[in-house]
């Protein structure tokens, strides 16, 4: 019924560089593909590469120069170098770097979105909206640069003032994730750059492709030199772990697993390293009885689909009041049926593939046990086409309350229903999780919206929304989804030390 459009249909080989349109092969080559350090494009010291795929066809589309340790620490280097220097350059013109920066990826936006879409799978038209989004953290933290203030007070019993000053804390290293491969970027190094930090950024090994193009924009934009090092890297672990140990970074903020996040904050204890965390999500979407049906399908919609349902705030467990959960199960069946899959460059795509085999068996292995253990499957429920790592928008019904699906992330397009009866039951449903990210509510009752916000242990709540990532708002997580918050008033403040001063008079 919607079938895989030619996904793997390009090219019969079992291995070997994949055969792009000229127009792709022409925009992947501008991208450059070296180590950016000290604001030189560069090979690995071993002269190493590693292969980016192509999720559509598991086909490589080029490859990047490969971080060791060494070239991590090089990076470092040039981090802390430039650190004193960068802090002390007017805010001003620290701010119009970045609205720079803005203006020409929203110039090159056609071009970004191809890359993006090349090397990450999603549609076309989510890499736009993702370029769009990460481009606007630039234009934001563009406007704060300027309104980084302290405080003068004169204390209580009098003589004394007191002096707060808000500094930037230093070389930063940023780890990000292969779902949002420019704003899972953007969100850190737009805050770092506004604040006067300089940084090592080291991008998932899916997806370097965009944030290489990123680095490029941000040198030409005017960022000096040593202030932005990215290290692609194959061995994550390796290049990491001696710049969390080494005592002249001072902060990390790292996006993705819970389970990888645990790890760094264990590492990041000996230097007692400023850390920020935006991790995994389990996020409930509620649907009570009164709720706007209409608007709550077209929420539901989004809040699975968007990304192919590979996000952090992706509504992962859909919790319905029992009298209007079939009716619901079968309209969210029926919407997402109608869904076009295939390799996201193809005219009229809506759902890509999956990042990799693993995640789209991690996605099976979930379905299989919701079904083995009662679910039914009202739409989807398999992987598909020849080629690539594509899965079917599914809608699960009458899922058990033992099902993995409902306790496990499953970072896919597939929606679980299961059935509350009252309020109470609701809220304790949405909050036997670990993870705290984000939950989604529809209510038209005022009261009933307030009191259940009021007992949500999230982060984030979509009220009648079914997506809340805002660069304005403070995005972050509660309880395992982690600690901090990025965009909004509150993203600089991670990038700021308070120092106080006590002023003596006589
Ligand atoms: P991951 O945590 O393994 O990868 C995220 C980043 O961490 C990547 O840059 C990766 O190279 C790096 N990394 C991996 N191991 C590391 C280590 N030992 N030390 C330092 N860095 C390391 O996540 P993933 O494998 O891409 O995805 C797996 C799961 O992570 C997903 O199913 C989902 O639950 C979660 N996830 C969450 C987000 C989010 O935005 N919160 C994003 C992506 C993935």
């Amino acid at each position: 019924s919607h079938g895989v459009q030619d996904a793997g249909t390009k090219s019969t080989e079992t291995k070997g560089v994949e055969t792009v349109s000229d127009q792709e092969q022409a925009v992947l080559s501008q991208v450059p593909t070296g180590l950016f350090i000290a604001g030189e494009w560069r090979e690995a010291r071993s002269g190493a590469r590693l292969d980016v795929e192509d999720p559509a066809t598991g086909k490589v589309l080029t490859t990047v120069a490969d971080a060791s340790p060494e070239d991590g620490m090089d990076a470092l280097a040039a981090a802390v170098d430039v650190q004193q220097s960068w802090a002390a350059t007017p805010p001003r013109e620290r701010g119009e770097v970045l609205r720079r920066a803005y203006e020409a990826i929203m110039d090159r936006i056609d071009d970004l979105s191809l890359v993006m879409t090349l090397e990450m799978g999603k549609a076309i038209a989510e890499s736009r909206a993702e370029i769009n989004y990460a481009a606007e953290f630039f234009r934001w933290f563009s406007e704060e640069a300027v309104r980084i203030a302290g405080r003068y007070s004169v204390a209580p019993a009098g003589g004394s003032r007191l002096l707060t000053m808000k500094q930037p804390v230093g070389p930063s290293l940023f780890i990000t994730p292969w779902n949002f491969p420019m704003a899972m970027g953007t969100r850190k190094i737009g805050p770092a750059v506004a604040a006067g930090c300089t940084m090592v950024v080291k991008p998932a090994a899916e997806t370097p492709l965009s944030m290489l193009a990123l680095a490029s924009i941000l040198a030409e934009a005017g960022l000096p030199a040593g202030v932005l090092n990215v290290v692609p890297t194959s061995s994550a672990g390796q290049v990491s772990e001696p710049l969390i140990r080494d005592p002249r970074l001072r902060k990390l903020s790292f996006t993705g697993s819970t389970q990888v996040g645990r790890k760094l904050i264990e590492q990041s204890a000996e230097q007692v390293l400023k850390v920020s965390m935006e991790l995994g999500g389990n996020a409930p979407f509620l649907v009570f009885d009164d709720a706007d049906l209409d608007a709550a399908i077209e929420g539901a919609f989004k809040a699975k689909m968007r990304n192919v349902g590979e996000a952090c705030t992706a509504a992962n467990r859909f919790h319905v009041h029992e009298s209007v959960a079939g009716e619901f199960a079968s309209r969210l069946a029926a919407r997402l049926s109608e869904l076009r899959v295939g390799r996201g460059t193809e005219e009229g795509v809506e759902v890509g593939p999956l990042i990799n085999a693993k995640q789209r068996d991690g996605v099976e292995d979930l379905v299989g046990d919701a079904v083995s253990r009662g679910a039914r499957v009202l739409t989807g429920g398999s992987r598909t086409g020849e080629a690539g790592y594509f899965f079917e928008p599914t809608v699960l019904g009458d899922v058990p309350a033992e099902a993995r699906i409902l306790a496990e992330e499953v970072f896919g397009p597939v929606a679980p229903v299961t059935t509350f009866s009252s309020d109470d039951e609701a809220v304790s449903m949405a909050n036997n999780t670990e993870y705290g990210l984000v939950s989604y509510v529809y209510t038209k009752d005022l009261e009933r919206a307030i009191r259940v916000c009021e007992r949500l242990e999230t982060g984030m709540i979509g009220l009648n929304a079914g997506i809340v990532s805002n660069v304005a708002a403070p995005f972050g997580g509660v309880k395992a989804s982690g600690f901090g918050r990025e965009g909004g008033f509150e993203g600089i403040e991670e990038f700021l030390e308070t120092k106080y001063v006590s002023m003596a008079l006589s």
